[in-house]
């Protein structure tokens, strides 16, 4: 008689049932209860995914509009080129954080890695959650970030794992795109359930012609302020009221000129 190597049987989250994963296997669902799971290392904990609201023409038009709007350069969305698109169901360690206060929240951290760690901030629409399904395991990313892991790094930035009252795994469906601008290639993301566009390094909108722009102005006003001054100094009487006249005069000459200085940097950039 051989030994067959038994794996250790867990507990499911939902009714408590025996479960009896294969070997290394991570996604199961409960014979007893139908809960879709997650075995981690330590623990079973819920599998969730969000389901795409949003098809891969949709997802574009998302980002088109992210790249159209006040944060990016302009006409961002005309310049750039889409270098390619993926889909892709992407893991996210979802916490319920109760305070002692009693006051609750839904925290998020990624469970693989990822550029961009604004993820974190996503709103997930409350409600929306489903089991996790095993057909989409050819999209799904497996998590390589361990539970425990994460939350004791939550711990580290000062949140007690004693606050956190749930723990799941959550896939979320995103389209993850990859443009060029001016030579240099950038990563958006597009939830796919809500939307929502993330990227940390975008083009951005260049301060220096702002800070230019503002930096004339300021001299401008500054020599202009100095000729009364100056004819205060040289003869009170006769050239101080002259040189406020003058300062006054020019001022106001100067300012629609500066005024549309700025229009057109701001048109520029
Ligand atoms: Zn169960």
């Amino acid at each position: 008689m051989t030994a067959q190597p038994d794996s250790p049987a867990v507990a499911c989250t939902q009714c408590g049932g025996e479960l009896h994963p294969d070997e290394g296997q991570i996604f199961l669902t409960c014979p007893y209860c139908n809960s879709t799971v997650y075995l981690d290392k330590s623990q079973v904990v819920f599998h969730w995914y969000l389901a795409p609201t949003l098809d891969e023409a949709q997802g574009r038009a998302s980002l088109a509009r992210w790249m159209a709007g006040n944060q990016t350069v302009k006409d961002l969305d005309k310049k750039a080129r889409l270098v390619s698109s993926t889909f892709q169901y992407f893991p996210m360690w979802y916490f319920k954080r109760r305070t002692a206060a009693g006051k609750e929240s839904i925290l998020l951290e990624p469970a693989a890695a990822i550029s961009i760690s604004e993820l974190r901030s996503l709103k997930l629409p409350a409600g929306d959650l489903r089991k996790y399904d095993p057909s989409l395991a050819a999209q799904a990313v497996e998590p390589t970030a361990p539970l425990d892991a994460v939350s004791g790094w939550l711990q580290e930035k000062g949140i007690p794992t004693t606050e956190l009252s749930e723990r799941a795994l959550v896939h979320l469906p995103m389209y993850i795109f990859k443009y060029q601008f001016q030579g240099k290639e950038y990563t958006a993301i597009v939830e796919a359930g809500t939307g929502s566009v993330f990227a940390n390094i975008f083009p951005a909108k260049a301060e220096a012609p702002y800070l230019l722009a503002g930096g004339v102005a300021a001299l401008v006003y500054l020599c202009l302020a100095t000729l009364p001054l100056v004819g205060a100094a040289v003869d009170f009487e006769l050239y101080f009221p002259l040189g406020l006249g003058v300062c006054f005069g020019l001022g106001i000459l100067a300012a629609p000129l500066l005024f549309a200085l700025a229009a057109w940097v701001a048109a520029k950039v």
